[in-house]
């Protein structure tokens, strides 16, 4: 072995030396995070905490348990397969959720009777279901690595076909699960006096069904203050920035409608939905043109001379006011963009039963349109924007700029010369006008009997002057 040889083995010991060390670190971090975890849980459980309470376990300790259970999935990339239990008819994704978490108590061991009586109020009233956060996140990590079936035996019910337009549901999403649980959560005091975040099946199920439009300007309120009784100015600023860009991202990159878009173009129009293709084209198209507009007028509007800060009230009736004036719906295009989602996986579920009726395949013109709108830019080229298409946009705005000014400077040159043209035409009128004048006084002159006599010695070199003047002042008029 030559020198180098032995120099490059010795790296390379040297290197898995440390890899080793760097594992082992990692590995004593997660432990203790482990350990951490399982003290703050043994000791929230602790059955000393509610003595004389044992039969019954807190809510939160059951999520805790379900999560547990779910996640354990997750780290083996095991597939759930659930049943349906639940008879009142649902939107789907809700449905898909409440049947797992009821499988969730089905699956966890524990004293007494407390699952039971809890499986049969989510039965009796799902929408009453409630998940903390790490439930929520679990199980939307859970859909989103398509680990989620329905029982092959229960695939004669129509709610139980093909998922896979639900695992992309916005809900779910790695970028939006978070978004949608800190707007949306709401403190629970449990009979154990325990406080806890919750989110229900009821607020996920107002915000889809939209029965008055302050339901998404509520949201959209708590959005953007961060569940603050108040909205400031900067936090508005921050929170919309936040906002523009994780739709410009949403828009940019795959997403369940773009995607059954694109299927049906490939396949057969199986999932046929001119009205859903156009909305979302109609909410794409609205977020590039007047979101510009809309910070303009909202900085404006929400905020004048007098406030920083502004409650949900004014924000209700001001996001209104604006919206109206834009005839757009910018501020909505999240909750909306949820609704349109969960009419999609609703309408595939039913469409995925029937047979495809040969309609007139209109998909390609909308994923031509959403391709085109995905290249524009929402910034439209103001100055805070450096992609490409801002740049390209700024570029021609400016050539644009130039020509422009110089076709009005060359008009300004031109200006004063045509003011001097004129001048002198109006003399010239003047002064053609002296001349006739002059030569009718000098023809009445030379009609004197006495001046007659010498007309022949005056007139002609006269007349010869006038006409000379006449024809200089003919050309300069040509
Ligand atoms: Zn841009």
């Amino acid at each position: 072995m030559n020198s180098i040889q032995q120099l490059y083995f010795q790296a390379i010991l040297k290197q898995q030396e440390l890899e080793k060390i760097k594992q082992e670190e990692q590995v004593q971090r997660q432990n203790q995070e482990i350990s951490k975890q399982q003290l703050l849980l043994s000791f929230v459980s602790q059955p000393g905490l509610h003595a004389g309470d044992k039969q019954s376990w807190p809510l939160i300790d059951i999520q805790n348990r379900i999560t547990q259970f779910y996640q354990q999935l997750v780290l083996r990339r095991e597939t759930v397969i659930i049943r349906n239990q639940i008879e009142y008819h649902l939107p789907y994704f809700l449905n898909v959720l409440g049947n797992l978490i009821i499988h969730g108590l089905d699956s966890i061991k524990c004293e007494g009777n407390y699952i039971g009586i809890l499986k049969s109020q989510f039965l009796n009233q799902p929408m009453g279901i409630t998940m903390s956060n790490s439930l929520f996140k679990t199980l939307s990590l859970l859909l989103r690595s398509s680990l989620v079936q329905f029982d092959k035996d229960q695939i004669q019910d129509r709610r139980c076909v093909n998922m896979k337009y639900l695992y992309q549901f916005l809900l779910f999403r790695d970028d939006f699960c978070d978004i949608f649980y800190n707007s949306l959560f709401q403190y629970q005091i449990s009979s154990h006096k325990q406080v806890s975040q919750q989110l229900s099946f009821y607020q996920l199920h107002q915000l889809v069904i939209k029965k008055s439009e302050d339901v998404w300007c509520t949201f959209i309120y708590k959005l953007l203050s961060q569940q603050q009784q108040q909205l400031t100015t900067d936090q508005f600023f921050v929170q919309f920035n936040h906002y523009t860009l994780l739709l410009n991202n949403f828009f940019k990159k795959p997403n369940l409608i773009f995607n059954v878009v694109e299927n049906t173009v490939k396949q057969t129009a199986q999932f046929h939905n001119d009205a859903i293709f156009q909305e979302y084209l109609l909410i794409m198209g609205s977020f590039k043109a007047t979101t510009q507009d809309f910070l303009k007028q909202a900085t404006s509007i929400f905020f004048d001379e007098n406030s920083s800060a502004i409650d949900l009230s004014e924000f209700i009736i001001k996001t209104k006011k604006i919206q109206n004036q834009l005839n757009s719906s910018i501020l909505y295009i999240l909750p909306m963009l949820l609704q349109l989602e969960n009419q999609m996986i609703d309408m595939v579920q039913v469409n995925g039963k029937q047979e495809a009726d040969p309609v007139k395949n209109s998909s390609n013109y909308y994923l031509k349109m959403i391709e085109r709108l995905k290249n524009k830019c929402v910034y439209n080229g103001e100055e805070n924007c450096n992609c490409k298409k801002c740049q390209c946009i700024r570029r021609n705005r400016n050539s644009a700029n130039e020509s422009q000014r110089k076709k009005r400077e060359a008009l300004e040159k031109i200006g004063p010369l045509q003011d001097a043209f004129e001048e002198l035409r109006k003399k010239v009128r003047v002064v053609q006008n002296e001349n006739e004048n002059l030569r009718q006084l000098l023809i009445n002159v030379f009609q004197h009997p006495q001046v007659s006599k010498l007309a022949s010695t005056f007139i002609e070199p006269l007349t010869k002057i006038i006409s000379d003047a006449d024809s200089e002042f003919a050309s300069y008029e040509c």
